[in-house]
């Protein structure tokens, strides 16, 4: 476990013990999954790596998890297209790449200023209050990409 995935969970479990969450074996799991990953898994990727340990576990407690961390402001959640949430315990301000072959989303650097540069620069965001972004770039990947320049 590198020392960004442990913050990350050293984080979450004291903050939700504060705000009076019961902290099991399995809350942990699920965490440790998520953090884990560097790939932005769905509840059912979780699900997926959390059962090798917890082969009781249920999806419905990967949700409930899931929807306590984000409630609590403790994880990103990331929506790709209508069916599917993909989380992220990266809290920090960061632009995502979803290759639409592998459906794997990248992080990609974006820095702060861009941002409130473009909410400072127009009018209707100027007057709102904005409580979030999302940058998402779309396209293929270069796995994929040059996957399909040996096939053709
Ligand atoms: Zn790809
Ligand atoms: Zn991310």
């Amino acid at each position: 476990m590198s020392e960004r995935e442990d913050e990350n969970i050293i984080r979450s479990i004291q903050y939700l013990k504060k705000m009076g969450y019961r902290i099991t074996p399995q809350r942990i799991a699920v965490m440790k999954a998520l953090s884990k990953s560097k790939n932005h898994p769905s509840a059912e990727e979780i699900y997926k790596e959390v059962i090798e340990k917890f082969p009781k576990i249920s999806i419905a407690t990967i949700y409930n998890v899931l929807t306590v961390l984000k409630k609590e402001n403790l994880i990103k959640t990331i929506r790709i297209n209508d069916e599917t949430n993909r989380y992220d315990y990266d809290l920090s301000v960061h632009a995502h790449f979803l290759c639409k072959e592998c459906s794997r989303v990248y992080d990609v650097d974006i820095e702060e200023k861009i941002i409130s540069d473009i909410i400072k620069g127009n009018i209707l965001l100027k007057n709102s209050i904005i409580d979030g972004t999302e940058v998402i770039i779309k396209g293929i990947c270069p796995k994929c990409k040059n996957k399909k320049d040996n096939n053709s």
